[in-house]
């Protein structure tokens, strides 16, 4: 397992945000609750075509769904997610069927689905062509699951359902600093959160992944470095390599509000991955930095061994 680290401008001399903006206002230092705000969505379902499909590297691929049902999809904030329904072994694709927003055939044989994140709706991001809305989904590929399968044959003209998302979350974008913590499954969330930080915002990223080939290109920032975590041929899932690499990060302890090589002030930690890497990452935060949940977010995407799992679980 190796580590390789591109940066552009090391995290320095970056002015306080406290605007409020897509928060709500600045979290209080001591506060024990989260930040994100949750606004409610319209529950719906809605049957969408692959319009294009492209590697961004050897295990990620963007595929880009459209379709007239996509009128009224609404998603703003860098943590969104919603179910994508693939079809079943038959090819049959099962959609959800919902009565008043409450989704009723959970349990209907052949539904087969799992939790994305909305990478971009909206104004198509590849051809810039405003006519028409895509939405932009990142899905990691490899072989432990349907999901992961369908991703590496995706093609245009294929159909998948969807189903949310359930809200839209505004999560803080005036903190001091930022680190952002992913594996191949929260990639998508990273470059999400790198979309909507202002510029001059120090800005800490680890993302584990196999090898240099799994690398995918992050457009340069002010104020960002970038570690890169190889597994090397170990399996997803396996190693400590993210949380290993969390813990040494020089992101200081917000409670102080001591300068810590990242920026001073309240920072904000968000994370996802596989579950046991997110726990290892929350439990640092926690017991080692002294952050409460006003200055972190972070969910376990998959677990290790467990199909389809529930990221509401205590295990996530
Ligand atoms: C809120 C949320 C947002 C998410 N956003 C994204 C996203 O944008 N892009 C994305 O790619 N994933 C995302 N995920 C993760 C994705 O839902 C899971 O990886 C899902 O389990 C994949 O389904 P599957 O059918 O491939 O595997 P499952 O049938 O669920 O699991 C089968 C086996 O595969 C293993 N497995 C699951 N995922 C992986 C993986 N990535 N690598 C190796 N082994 C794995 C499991 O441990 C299990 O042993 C998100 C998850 C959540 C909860």
């Amino acid at each position: 397992m190796s580590t390789s680290s591109s940066s552009t401008a090391q995290a320095r001399g970056a002015t306080s945000r406290r605007s409020g903006v897509g928060t709500g206002g600045p979290a209080v230092a001591g506060a024990p609750t989260s930040p994100v705000r949750k606004v409610p969505l319209r529950m719906a379902a809605r049957r969408l075509t692959v319009l294009r499909v492209v590697d961004l590297s050897r295990s990620m691929r963007r595929v880009v769904l459209g379709g007239p049902e996509l009128a009224g999809f609404v998603s703003d904030g860098p943590i969104d997610h919603f179910k994508l329904f693939f079809p079943d072994a038959s090819g049959a694709l099962v959609m959800p069927r919902l009565d008043e927003e409450r989704w009723v055939n959970r349990d209907e044989p052949g539904l087969l689905y799992r939790d994305y994140t909305v990478r971009t709706f909206g104004v198509p991001a590849l051809t810039h062509d405003a006519a028409v809305d895509e939405l932009v989904v990142d899905l990691a590929v490899h072989d432990h699951g349907p999901a992961g399968r369908w991703a590496g044959q995706a093609a245009p003209g294929q159909e998948l359902g969807t189903l949310g998302p359930r809200s839209t979350k505004a999560a803080p974008l005036d903190r001091d600093w930022y680190v952002l913590a992913g594996d191949e499954t929260g990639l998508p969330g990273v470059l999400n959160w790198l979309d909507r930080l202002p510029e001059q915002a120090p800005v800490q990223v680890f993302l584990e992944v196999d090898g240099p080939a799994d690398e995918v290109e992050l457009s340069a920032r002010a104020a960002m470095t970038v570690t890169w975590l190889h597994r090397n041929g170990a399996p997803a899932g396996s190693t400590s390599l993210l949380s290993d690499a969390v813990a040494a990060a020089d992101f200081g302890a917000r409670a102080a509000g001591e300068s810590t090589g990242t920026g001073t002030g309240l920072g904000w930690v968000w994370a996802a991955a596989e579950a046991s890497a997110v726990r290892a990452i929350r439990t640092h935060v926690t017991a080692e930095r002294g952050l409460d949940r006003s200055s972190f977010a972070m969910t376990g995407f998959w677990r290790l061994g467990v199909e389809n799992f529930d990221h509401h679980s205590p295990e996530a």
